[in-house]
């Protein structure tokens, strides 16, 4: 599927947005790994009886801003060099947004769609036990990626708080908000990334209410396709995929039903009215807006030469490879880069911590309008990078991102 090395490709970008702000070797050397890594084999007892051995990870890329922050994602395909990957990306998105936090990623090779629930929480209290004394408010934060969620945290939460023997919610983000969650996280990532393709819109002098596709249709996807309608005040969903296949309708799609849809049967196929076409080229339709939201890579050589939309909002980790991005650049198309367009949800996540730590909670109105402030400057940020540097958005992005980091690595003796 994917013969592309994620890690690689961070380093790659890394590398080449540090040349470009003259940083020395050191500091370059420094920012192209992680800080610290581990690695756990987790036991875990099974449904069906006997005990599974399941691999996983915590990587801590860099602390100079800030305590490590990042999801945890359980994925069949994960190594260690895709949550290294992650874990620099997060780096990089934490300081773009301007977030006193550094950057990290989690994962654990399983695959949760064959798991049970109770299977699911053993293995959540399992990852708990063994990273337990790595995390915690001032350490590392984790937070859910893909296939992870609220549950997921609040097991987690659980397992740690009984560990160190007293509360702590601000621990984890995105919990349940019964038990320390704040408003306005779970649509947060979505949010932010409809933020920016509001601002992309005014910049570039596109209609926001044109046509737009969705590559992905989990909790991102989804949440973008009823939040697009509603920030942008219209717009015609034409096309979304899930790992099933795509569909189509020329007059676009009501949002609510698809995404209704999809909870009921687990897919998008057979919504009425929808016609079939193969997964991957929702990827090249003739759309305003197109929002990648599944996983790593699918944006590479291979495809980038047909993709025409005006505006490509990256609301997954690493949807583009840098071969891609030249491609895409060189045709005129606008990529909101991923550490830019995915931000909100780290942004969110940040406000649960302060919230958490304070242990007073904001109405929601508060954390969509302080996430819209944050995001929005973000966004003027990086196009002023471009501006500029006379770069890709990415490189723009990467740029800002980098630049901070390695000031507060300068600052702290560090390099
Ligand atoms: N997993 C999300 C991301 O990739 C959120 C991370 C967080 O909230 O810490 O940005």
């Amino acid at each position: 599927m994917d013969s592309y090395n994620s890690f690689k490709v961070a380093q790659k970008q890394v590398v080449e947005g540090a040349r470009l702000l003259n940083l020395d070797e050191a500091t370059i050397e420094h920012l192209k790994w992680p800080q610290r890594e581990f690695k756990f084999t987790l036991p875990v007892k099974m449904d069906k009886g006997g005990i599974k051995i399941f691999h996983a990870y915590r990587i801590q890329y860099n602390f100079a801003r800030g305590p490590a922050k990042g999801g945890i994602r359980f994925h069949p395909d994960e190594t260690v060099d895709t949550i290294r990957a992650l874990a620099a990306w997060m780096t990089w998105k934490t300081a773009v947004v301007d977030l006193p936090l550094g950057g990290g990623k989690g994962g654990v090779v399983c695959d949760p769609r064959i798991m049970s629930e109770r299977e699911l929480e053993n293995l959540s209290r399992a990852y708990i036990r063994a990273v337990a004394d790595a995390i915690g408010i001032d350490k590392d934060i984790p937070a859910p990626d893909v296939y992870t969620n609220p549950q997921t945290m609040a097991w987690m939460m659980d397992e740690y708080e009984t560990i160190i023997r007293r509360h702590q919610p601000g621990v984890l983000t995105d919990k349940p908000t019964p038990i320390g969650g704040t408003e306005g996280r779970r649509d947060a990532t979505s949010r932010g990334g409809v933020i920016t393709v509001r601002e992309a819109c005014k910049v570039l002098g596109v209609d926001p209410t044109g046509k737009f596709a969705i590559q992905g249709f989990g909790n991102a996807g989804q949440r973008a396709a009823l939040l697009h309608h509603e920030l942008l005040g219209g717009g015609k969903l034409v096309s979304v995929c899930d790992s099933r296949g795509g569909i189509y309708n020329e007059d676009g799609f009501d949002s609510k039903e698809l995404v209704m849809h999809k909870l009921k049967t687990g897919s998008v196929l057979n919504f009425p009215g929808s016609k079939a076409i193969p997964r991957d080229s929702v990827l090249e339709l003739d759309v305003d807006v197109l929002y990648p939201a599944a996983l790593e890579n699918s944006i590479s050589k291979k495809n980038a030469d047909n993709i025409k939309a005006r505006i490509i909002c990256e609301l997954a980790n690493g949807p583009t490879t840098p071969e891609a991005d030249l491609i895409l650049y060189k045709k005129g198309l606008h990529v909101i880069p991923d550490i830019l367009a995915s931000a909100g949800g780290v942004i969110v996540s940040y406000f649960e911590m302060v919230q958490d730590n304070y242990s007073f909670f904001w109405e929601e109105e508060t954390v969509h309008n302080r996430l819209d402030q944050k995001i929005t400057k973000a966004f003027h940020t990086v196009q002023e990078a471009i501006r500029e540097k006379n770069v890709h958005p990415r490189l723009a992005a990467m740029m800002v991102g980098v630049a901070r980091v390695a000031e507060a690595c300068k600052l702290r003796g560090w390099v």
